[in-house]
């Protein structure tokens, strides 16, 4: 049958179901809300955006989430075509006002004669039928013990703990050196996956009084703190004890600093490679509730990390996501059941835009394996690309926690002598990933109504 069921709502199941319907497709979307409640969502319309009202930088050229705007623009998104029509001054960001936004998409999404709009908690993943999940971070409890069933519990996470991710190139390799602790590792790759920043007696002291003193974030309510165990937040345990941290996650043992063999570290911050292209490394162990200028503030005082700029910042959160570089094929099919597609937050994407954006291109492939067309895996060139070759593949499954997109996801640029000059590598990134996208857009041979 030519029928697409939808899985929520939010921002990926309603974008979905309009690129579904435009092409053709007879769509249920089945939606819990306002029956069954999130402790976040206020309404019982589509697409509510749940906090800030920003669709963040639109800036096409040198912004990686503006990129991605641009990219569903030309792909006739219903989100940003609302987001555009109520958007609100504020400078380079895209604000949204967001009652109307939502109002909007629900009343287009009800007025198409071929989607229906069923309000029911869907609880199982059923055996039969073409099926699209897009039941964001606050995905009901139900249907997350059947997910995990499916998957196996270890692959199902019920919070983000997010350790910061820097740009490998803006890393100091003069005080910085790659190596495993212990040198670890079967290959020489894996013993260079580490990167390690010394710190002398006085620079952990100072480091210490800065993440006591630094601005933190509360807990949602509903946010409850039972994963606490094991992924304790650096503050959290700072506080515990000014040891705490060089006998955790800044442990110096195991090390031998290549720059100046005779010094022993007094304690060290370790990076991980955080994706295969290796452009990106995660700080390991360093989950924090720091506020956002907090965090810049004290991981630039990190010997090595000066300069550093993050692709994102940490936090933890109320999150519903599967480790989805083992569980989604490139068309964000589940492995185990090709019936069933997961899209949007759920599948380890962070943010409205990010979200909608794997739902258009998750019903694009759902489009044509429905109507029998050929579709060439999305370039991963584009913003879209990118996001999309991080998560089924891309990035390391082991550490996997949810991702915005940025530039760092992407395959890197050869600009002669350009490494150095951001806004025009910035540049090379954008202009290559809108060729890209056009082409791909045009290859995909459904028309839109
Ligand atoms: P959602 O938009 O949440 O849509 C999922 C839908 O599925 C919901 O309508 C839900 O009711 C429905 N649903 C769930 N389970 C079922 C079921 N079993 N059967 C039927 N329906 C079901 N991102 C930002 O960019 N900026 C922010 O400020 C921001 N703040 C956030 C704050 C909180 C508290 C949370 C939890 C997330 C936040 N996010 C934010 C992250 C994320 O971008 C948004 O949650 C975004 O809405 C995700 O889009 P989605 O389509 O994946 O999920």
């Amino acid at each position: 049958s030519n029928t697409l069921h939808i899985v929520g709502g939010g921002m990926a199941g309603s974008e979905a179901a309009w690129q579904a319907a435009n092409a053709g497709l007879d769509v249920v979307i089945h939606e819990m809300r306002p029956k069954v409640e999130t402790f976040a969502h206020h309404t019982g319309k589509l697409a509510e955006m749940v906090c800030s009202n920003s669709f963040r930088s639109d800036d096409h050229e040198q912004n990686a989430v503006g990129l991605l705007h641009w990219e569903m623009r030309q792909a006739n998104s219903i989100i940003m075509a609302a987001a555009d029509q109520h958007r609100l001054p504020a400078g380079g960001a895209l604000a949204v006002d967001r009652e109307p936004f939502s109002a909007q998409i629900t009343d287009t999404l009800r007025g198409l004669d071929n989607v229906t709009i069923v309000e029911e908690e869907v609880d199982h993943l059923p055996g039969e039928g073409n099926w699209l999940f897009t039941t964001g971070p606050l995905t009901s409890p139900t249907l997350g013990e059947a997910i995990a069933h499916e998957t196996g519990a270890d692959r199902l996470a019920f919070f983000d703990a997010i350790a910061p991710i820097v740009y490998a190139d803006t890393i100091d390799m003069d005080v910085v050196w790659a190596q495993s602790r212990y040198d670890k590792g079967e290959t020489e790759d894996e013993r260079k996956a580490y990167l390690n920043c010394p710190m002398t007696k006085d620079q952990y002291e100072a480091f210490i009084d800065a993440l006591l003193a630094a601005d933190k974030t509360e807990f949602h309510e509903g946010e409850t703190a039972t994963y606490f165990d094991g992924c304790l937040p650096i503050e959290v345990m700072a506080e515990r004890g000014r040891e705490t941290l060089r006998h955790g996650p800044m442990k110096p043992v195991g090390l031998t600093n290549a720059h100046k063999p005779d010094e022993k570290a007094y304690a060290v911050v370790q990076l991980r490679r955080d994706n295969a292209l290796g452009t990106l490394f995660n700080m390991v162990g360093f989950q924090t509730k720091m506020k956002y200028g907090a965090q810049t503030e004290v991981f630039r005082m990190i010997p090595g990390l000066e300069n550093a700029s993050f692709a994102r910042l940490g936090g933890i959160h109320r999150n519903t996501f599967m480790n989805s570089p083992t569980l989604l094929d490139g068309e964000m099919r589940l492995r185990t059941r090709p019936n069933i597609r997961f899209a949007g937050q759920v599948t380890g994407v962070e943010g409205y835009v990010e979200s909608a954006a794997m739902g258009l291109l998750a019903a694009r492939y759902a489009i044509a394996e429905l109507t029998g067309a050929t579709l060439p895996p999305v370039p991963a060139t584009t913003a879209m690309g990118a996001l999309v070759t991080h998560i089924s593949g891309g990035a390391e499954a082991k550490t996997f926690q949810p991702m915005n997109v940025n530039f760092g996801l992407f395959p890197p640029v050869d600009l002669k002598g350009g490494r150095k000059n951001r806004p025009a590598r910035y540049k090379a990134y954008t202009d290559r990933a809108k060729a890209d996208w056009q082409a791909w857009l045009s290859a995909f041979d459904t028309e839109p109504a």
